[in-house]
């Protein structure tokens, strides 16, 4: 295509409820067209995870806080967050597992997104673990209660499907420039994206109302060994009971976290990693806005408030 012809880019959020393969697709997505030892990521904070690049456009995607329900000022600020990401973007990318179907909790979350306008595309995913019939069945059964614009089944694991899913996200966004230069797939900070995932892992995995009063932090890193990535991070619970659970009876819960985490980074990145997880009590943080500012949750508009 010449230069000038329609080059299209825009925003695209991946949302869905945990281990229904979102990081697995943005991964595939981001990474058919480029290395993972190619990616140059900058050090601002930001909800940018990934931009898929095409020779006519660039889908920038977003990786964005769940909507749970809530009531700490912390909460609120991640469903704030959340919201108006949704109404800003382009398109949303909403992720359910082929097996489970729709499932209690993807009602709640399809509710809460019935008052964006922005269009909403189904992607169906692990498409590889059901049969066509079910298949079928399924979108079937979607199409008649919900209003997306697209459904598109793929398997992420496989990479199958994704070519036909990035030709329509990106014939959804409008004409725009070229947003970031090839070699970027990223520009969330290395630090920032560890300290998702972390929290990611912690979320999944305790059975308690851990998730969203517990901070991450990663406090150092350095190349080890053998070219090993080590990592330092400090899981910051609100109290001595969480921090119990959190580190469980001999560290178990701390290694549940962590194997899962590790290799999620290492993939993400593309090394072998080392990842020292420790557990801090702060008192009452959620509620300490100078510490959700040094945690990086509030912005400079917010400052006041
Ligand atoms: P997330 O919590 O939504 O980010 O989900 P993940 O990307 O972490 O995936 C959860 C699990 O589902 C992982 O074990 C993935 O390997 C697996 N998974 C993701 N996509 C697929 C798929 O297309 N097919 C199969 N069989 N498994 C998948
Ligand atoms: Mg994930």
């Amino acid at each position: 295509m010449k230069k000038e012809d329609k080059f299209k880019s825009g925003y695209a959020a991946i949302v869905g409820k945990p281990n229904v393969g979102k990081s697995t697709l943005l991964n595939h997505l981001v990474m058919r067209k480029i290395a993972a030892t190619s990616s140059k990521p900058q050090t601002t904070r930001n909800k940018i995870t990934g931009v898929v690049h095409f020779p006519g456009g660039q889908i920038i995607l977003l990786d964005t806080p769940g909507i749970h329900k809530t009531t700490s000022q912390f909460n609120q600020l991640m469903v704030k967050a959340s919201l108006s990401t949704y109404n800003d973007v382009d398109l949303i990318l909403f992720v359910v597992d082929a097996k489970q179907g729709l499932a209690e909790n993807d009602m709640f979350v399809l509710d809460t997104l019935k008052s964006i306008a922005s269009p909403k595309i189904l992607i169906i995913n692990k498409i590889d673990l059901v049969s066509k019939p079910d298949l079928l069945g399924l979108i079937a059964k979607v199409d008649e209660k919900f209003d997306f614009r697209e459904i598109i089944p793929v398997s992420a694991l496989r990479s199958d499907g994704l070519g036909d899913l990035g030709k329509t996200v990106l014939s959804y966004l409008p004409e725009g420039p070229q947003y970031f230069p090839n070699d970027m797939i990223t520009d969330c900070s290395e630090e920032f994206l560890v300290e998702e995932i972390v929290r990611e892992k912690i979320m999944e995995r305790t059975h308690m109302e851990v998730p969203y009063s517990i901070a991450v932090d990663v406090e150092e890193t350095h190349e080890g060994h053998n070219g090993v990535w080590v990592i330092d991070a400090l899981i910051i619970a609100e109290s001595t009971s969480q921090k119990k659970i959190l580190i469980g009876a001999n560290g178990s819960m701390l290694k549940k976290l962590g194997k899962p985490a590790r290799e999620e980074i290492e993939k993400r990145f593309g090394c072998k990693v080392y990842l020292n997880l420790f557990v801090k009590v702060k008192n009452n943080w959620r509620d300490d806005k100078r510490s959700l500012r040094d945690l990086g949750y509030l912005h400079d508009s917010n400052k006041n408030r």
